[in-house]
C-alpha cells in the first residue's frame, strides 16, 4: 500500500508543481472543487483593481477604444482557443453557457431545417435539457428531443437528426465521451454536433478542430478559474461561421453596430454570435486567471489529472473500503474526466462533514459525492490527507451530527 511519503516523492518529481504558486489557496483547505468553481489566481485582483480603479474611474468611456474594452469577446476567446483545439477567431466569449447553447442549437437546427430530432442524454446537465426543450416550444415545429439513457448514444443517432448535443464529461459521474467517435457519427448521419465542455476544458485537451466538431459551448468559472459568474464562452469553426443565423440579434453581432441602422444585418465570422455588451470586469478577470495556463502542456495536465485521479480510487478502496462507497466514475482512464464520484446514501452529511474539515468536494443528487481533481494546483499530498479525512470520519461517525443532514439551498 502506498504512504504519504509515495505521495510527496510524486510531488518533488512533477513538473506541474510550481503552478500551484499562481493561486490563492486558503490555509486548512483541500478544495476538491475547483471543477464547481475554481480558486483565484494571483493575478486577478491587481488586473481587476486596473479596470475599475484606472480604467473605468479615470478613462470612463474612452476605455472602449483605448483598452479595447470591446475586443475582449475576441482576445479572451483567442486565448481559450488553444485549450479546446480551436484556432484563432473561432471561440467567442460572452454570455452565460445557457444562453450560448440557445444560440447555438437555434443555428445548428435552422442549418439541419429538413430534419426534427435533437439526441441528447437523459443524464446530461439540466440547463443543456431544458434549453433544447424551451427552443423546441419557441419553434413550434415539433422537434423531438431524444435522450438516451446512459452513456452509449452512437446508436440513437439517425438520419433523421438534427443536432447531437452532449456534454464531454458528464458532472455526476465524470464519464468522458469519445469526442471523435461520436462526432464522426454525427456527420455519417448527416447531423450536426454540439458539444458541451464545461467539465473537460482546463482539466484535459479537447481537440474540436481535429474531430471537426461544429458547435462547443463551455463554463469558464470552472476549471479555467474565472471567478464566479465569469462570461462563458462559445465554439464555431471557420467554414460554418457564416452559415448560421444567430437567434439574439443583438446589436453587438451587428456588422456596424455604431452606425445604428435600422434593420439587423449580421457581422461576419464569430462576432455574429456576439449579443449585446460584454461585461468588462469579467472579461477581464478571466484574461488575467488565463494566464496560468501560458506555456502549459494539455497533455501533461491530464496526465497528472488521471494520476490524481487513479490515486485517489485506489486509496479510498484501500483505507474506506467497507464504509459503503461505490464508485460511480469510471476507472478505464481514457474514459474518466478529472472527477472522481461516489454513491453512498448518507452523501450528503458525509460531504458537510468532510467539508467542516476542510475537505471540499460538493454533492450531487440523489446520492452523489463528487471529488474535482484539477491538476494546475492540487499535489499528491493532498490525495492523501483528504483520504486520511475522509477514513476518520467514517471511523468515527463524525457525518452523523444533525448540522450535517441539513440541506443548504445550493449543494
Ligand atoms: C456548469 C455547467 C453549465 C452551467 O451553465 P451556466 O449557464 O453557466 O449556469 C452548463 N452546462 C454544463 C455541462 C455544466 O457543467
Amino acid at each position: 500500500m502506498a504512504s504519504r511519503e509515495d505521495m510527496a516523492a510524486l510531488d518533488r518529481t512533477d513538473p506541474l508543481a510550481a503552478i500551484r504558486d499562481k493561486f490563492e489557496l486558503p490555509d486548512g483547505v483541500i478544495y476538491l472543487d475547483g471543477n464547481s468553481l475554481g480558486p483565484l489566481p494571483k493575478g486577478v485582483p491587481a488586473r481587476v483593481t486596473e479596470v475599475v480603479e484606472r480604467q473605468w474611474r479615470d478613462d470612463l468611456i474612452r476605455s472602449w477604444n483605448i483598452h479595447d474594452w470591446d475586443r475582449l469577446p475576441l482576445s479572451v476567446g483567442d486565448r481559450i482557443a488553444p485549450l479546446i483545439g480551436a484556432g484563432p477567431g473561432e471561440v467567442l466569449v460572452g454570455d452565460s453557457t445557457s444562453v450560448n447553447l440557445f444560440k447555438l442549437m437555434a443555428a445548428g437546427l435552422e442549418l439541419r431545417s429538413e430534419r426534427r430530432v435533437i439526441v441528447s442524454q437523459s443524464g446530461n446537465f439540466p440547463t443543456d435539457i431544458y434549453l433544447a426543450e424551451g427552443l423546441i416550444r419557441q419553434l413550434g415545429q415539433g422537434h423531438e428531443l431524444r435522450l438516451v439513457d446512459g452513456d452509449d448514444v452512437l446508436d440513437a443517432i439517425d438520419e433523421d437528426v438534427a443536432l447531437v448535443s452532449l456534454t464531454q464529461v458528464d458532472y455526476r459521474s465524470g464519464y468522458v465521451q469519445d469526442l471523435a467517435a461520436v462526432t464522426r457519427q454525427a456527420h455519417d448521419a448527416g447531423a450536426l454536433m454540439l458539444w458541451d465542455l464545461s467539465h473537460s476544458a482546463g482539466a484535459m485537451a479537447v481537440d474540436l478542430g481535429g474531430a471537426g466538431a461544429d458547435f462547443a459551448v463551455g463554463c469558464s468559472y470552472k476549471y479555467l478559474n474565472g471567478g464566479p459568474g465569469a462570461p462563458a464562452y462559445l465554439y464555431v469553426p471557420r467554414h460554418l461561421q457564416n452559415q448560421l443565423r444567430q437567434p439574439l440579434s443583438g446589436w453587438h453581432g451587428h456588422a456596424a453596430p455604431f452606425e445604428f441602422e435600422t434593420h439587423y444585418r449580421p457581422a461576419d465570422g464569430i462576432v455574429r454570435q456576439r449579443c449585446g455588451t460584454p461585461s468588462v470586469i469579467g472579461m477581464s478577470a478571466l484574461d488575467a486567471a488565463l494566464d496560468v495556463f501560458d506555456g502549459l502542456e494539455m497533455a501533461a495536465v491530464r496526465a497528472k489529472s488521471l494520476a490524481l485521479t487513479g490515486h485517489f480510487i485506489d486509496l479510498v478502496e484501500q483505507r474506506c473500503g467497507g464504509h459503503g462507497f461505490t464508485l460511480a466514475t469510471p476507472r478505464q482512464p481514457a474514459r474518466r474526466g478529472s472527477q472522481v464520484s461516489w454513491q453512498h446514501e448518507n452523501g450528503y452529511p458525509i460531504m458537510q462533514a468532510c467539508i467542516a474539515e476542510g475537505v471540499i468536494g460538493d454533492f450531487r443528487s440523489p446520492d452523489i459525492m463528487r471529488f474535482g481533481f484539477a491538476p494546475l494546483y492540487l499535489r499528491y499530498v493532498d490525495v492523501w490527507d483528504a483520504v486520511t479525512v475522509i477514513e476518520s470520519v467514517m471511523a468515527e461517525n463524525r457525518w452523523d451530527r444533525p448540522e450535517f443532514h441539513e440541506r443548504a439551498a445550493i449543494t
